[in-house]
């Protein structure tokens, strides 16, 4: 036996049709070579063949038969095929494998198989059984080419091959799984074509014969434990045609085959072969793979389970949709990336993502959902989460910059309200805050996308947070605004009558500066009750502004009294005091000294209770102890270590020391001496004139 003729170097074949017309209809493929390696071009000869854009919208047929059946002759006149036909003067064996050629009239891929016929030959029966299950697993319409005068040899090679294909189809379609029912695309037409008909047996008799035995071979089969109810009806419609003798009747022959031609293009007839039932529901662009798989399974011998087929093919495309539309759906999101990764908000974000998922889910959905159906939803949940995914980064930076950007409206808003005349604080703050929240939330429903699991509410929380902290931060500086403002109330309403009190010394002279110092403590601390209550100070807070305040007030008072307990202020002090009583008379008139006066005396007494006006001046000293107010505690930016003296109830109270108080007497002794010697020396002066 000599080699066959191989096609390319690759070892598979593709021929052009001799009849030199539509070149990209006419090419054939060889599926499977003599090697029994499928072919990698299959789809792009769909392509060239305009088959692989129809969606279901195309049909498959293929034929089963004995060797020199005139198979090959059959197809090329019902299709207008291009199939190598036996040359009988030569005997020369055509190419060996799966060939297939597009139809010429409709969308219909013809297979065709070449093989030595295996039982003559003793060999090879392996290829024969391989290529039957393949054209019977892959097609709606397997023709059984057979001649006449083989009908009722049930034991004849043909029939006995067909036995086995079912057989192993049927196991290997595992049908239905665990029902006894088969899917609906594992029903196949099969259509028997009696050849060289002659017509002295009535074809209802031949019928008759076939389909007894087809059910006889159903009923022969082993069938799988859970398909052991199952009918032939339930996966198999018969059908039948005869032939005249081509050589001897070449004329009926070409009317019959016309006539034939009918039924695989006419829908509108009742025998119309390619009823919808028989349409393994393979999209066309998915051809390629899913043949390339039933062969593969074939091949390895593999269950060839045609749902598990359909799903490896519907998963393997819709990957594929999938890859396709995000990458269009990538592109489109890549403006917006940028600026959102640098921080800006961009407009109707949401509107936009909704619009990249439309469209990509309608590409998906387009093209996907011709596949497997499971499938094709499990797949596009997946396209749909890895979609999400990608914008979900999208979302959390919009609403990171969300809450950047209303932070920053936030304090601006503060800084703003507050230079307002009259502006309520609180009411700024809590306007302030109001309108972040409803923006957020606004641009934060717009962008989210519903069916996602995303949410906003832990940013929104977040975004709470910090308006708060802003709030609080702004807050310490009004406060402390405020309570130097009314620091600087108090000690304008404290400082002069203190000054007042103390340039008149008298035993009640601390009842008074302490009744001013209460008094105006007291309204002091109101005012900044009265305000704080509207900025919604905390506990914590109106106590350190308290305590800031009734210190603050304390050290005016201090430091007031100790400058009017300087030296010169006392001696001015007790110098306008003595004069008031040595230089005035009781009714304010100065007194001009005459020799009778006694200015000693006066002069003494003057000095004396002048003197006695000293002591007041040492401590505070209220009329009853009880007066005396209770030390309030040091601010806490007040520094203790370096002066003690104004808090401690030990040195708080008091303002010269009894040294002081000797050298303060010694001082204005010598004054008040000084004034006695001028009154005598203008009362001798006066005497002498
Ligand atoms: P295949 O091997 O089944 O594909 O058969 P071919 O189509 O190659 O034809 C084998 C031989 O049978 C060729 O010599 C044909 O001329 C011949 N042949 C074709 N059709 C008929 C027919 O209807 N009747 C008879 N008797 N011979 C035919
Ligand atoms: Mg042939």
């Amino acid at each position: 036996v000599s080699p066959p003729p191989s096609g390319t170097a690759t070892g598979f074949s593709a021929a052009t049709g001799g009849n030199g017309g539509d070149q990209s209809r006419d090419g054939r493929l060889q599926v499977v070579n003599e090697d029994q390696e499928f072919t990698k071009q299959l789809s792009s000869y769909l392509d060239r063949w305009d088959l692989l854009d129809k969606g279901f919208a195309y049909d498959v047929v293929s034929v089963f038969g004995s060797q020199s059946t005139g198979k090959s002759t059959l197809l090329n006149r019902l299709f207008g095929t291009t199939f190598d036909v036996m040359d009988e003067s030569k005997r020369q064996q055509t190419t060996k494998g799966i060939w297939m050629c597009p139809s010429k009239f409709g969308n219909t891929l013809v297979m065709d198989v070449e093989g030595t016929d295996g039982r003559e030959r003793g060999e090879d029966q392996d290829f024969e059984r391989k290529s039957a299950l393949f054209s019977l697993a892959s097609t709606e319409v397997l023709i059984v080419n057979l001649w006449e005068h083989q009908i009722g040899l049930y034991n004849g090679a043909n029939m006995g091959l067909l036995k086995t294909v079912f057989e192993v189809n049927l196991g290997l379609f595992g049908g239905g799984g665990d029902t006894n029912k088969p899917r609906p695309q594992e029903k196949t037409l099969i259509l028997f074509v009696i050849r060289d008909h002659v017509g002295s047996t009535p074809m209802s008799n031949l019928t008759a014969t076939l389909t007894q035995d087809m059910e006889k071979i159903w009923a022969s089969l082993s069938k799988p434990q859970h398909l052991a109810d199952a009918t032939l009806s339930s996966y198999f419609d018969l059908s039948f045609a005869a032939l005249p003798h081509k050589v001897l009747m070449p004329e009926k022959f070409e009317e019959s085959v016309l006539e034939l031609r009918q039924r695989f293009t006419d829908r509108s007839r009742a025998d119309y072969v390619f009823q919808p039932s028989y349409h393994k529901r393979i999209p066309a662009d998915g051809v390629g793979f899913y043949m390339e798989g039933i062969w593969q399974q074939v091949l390895a011998n593999k269950d060839l389970d045609l749902p598990t087929q359909q799903e490896l093919l519907a998963q393997f495309r819709c990957d594929e949709i999938s890859t396709v539309v995000t990458e269009a759906f990538v592109a489109s999101s890549k403006v917006v990336r940028r600026p959102v990764e640098v921080g800006s908000v961009v407009d109707g974000l949401g509107a936009l993502m909704r619009d990249w998922l439309d469209t990509a889910l309608g590409k998906f959905d387009r093209d996907a959902s011709r596949y497997h159906a499971g499938v094709y939803q499990r797949k596009r949940l997946d396209l749909l989460a890895s979609l999400h995914a990608s914008l979900s980064s999208l979302f959390l930076g919009q609403l990171k910059n969300l809450h950047k950007i209303e932070t920053g409206k936030f304090s601006k808003g503060i800084v703003a309200g507050v230079k307002e005349p009259g502006y309520d604080f609180g009411k700024v703050v809590e306007e302030g805050k109001v309108a972040s929240r409803t923006r957020f939330l606004d641009a934060a429903k717009e962008v989210k996308i519903d069916g996602t699991d995303w949410e906003y509410e832990h940013e929104l929380a977040s975004l709470e947070d910090d308006l708060r902290l802003i709030a609080d931060r702004c807050r310490a500086d009004e406060t402390k605004k405020m309570v130097n403002t009314i620091e600087r109330t108090v000690k304008r309403q404290l400082l002069e009558p203190v000054e007042v009190a103390l340039s008149q010394p008298s035993p009640t002279m601390w009842d008074k500066v302490l009744e001013t110092y209460k008094d105006v403590s007291e309204s002091g601390e109101d005012a900044y009750l009265a305000k704080a209550k509207s900025y919604n100070c905390t506990e914590e807070e109106n106590t350190a502004a308290l305590t800031a305040l009734r210190a603050r007030i304390w050290l005016s008072l201090r430091k007031k009294l100790e400058e009017q307990t300087s030296d010169a202020t006392i001696l001015a002090t007790l110098r306008s005091n003595f004069e008031e009583r040595f230089r005035y008379d009781d009714a304010g008139v100065p007194r001009v000294w005459k020799p009778a006066d006694d200015i000693e005396a006066a002069f003494r007494k003057s000095k004396d209770d002048t003197l006695a006006l000293l002591p007041l001046f040492a401590e505070i000293t209220p009329s009853s102890p009880s007066l005396l107010p209770a030390l309030p505690s040091p601010e806490a930016s007040f520094d203790l270590e370096s002066d003690p003296t104004p808090f401690d109830p030990s040195t708080a109270f008091v303002l010269l020391s009894p040294t002081k108080l000797l050298s303060l007497e010694t001082r204005f002794k010598r004054e008040a001496d000084a004034a006695y010697v001028e009154a005598k020396r203008s009362m001798v002066s006066s005497v002498a004139q």
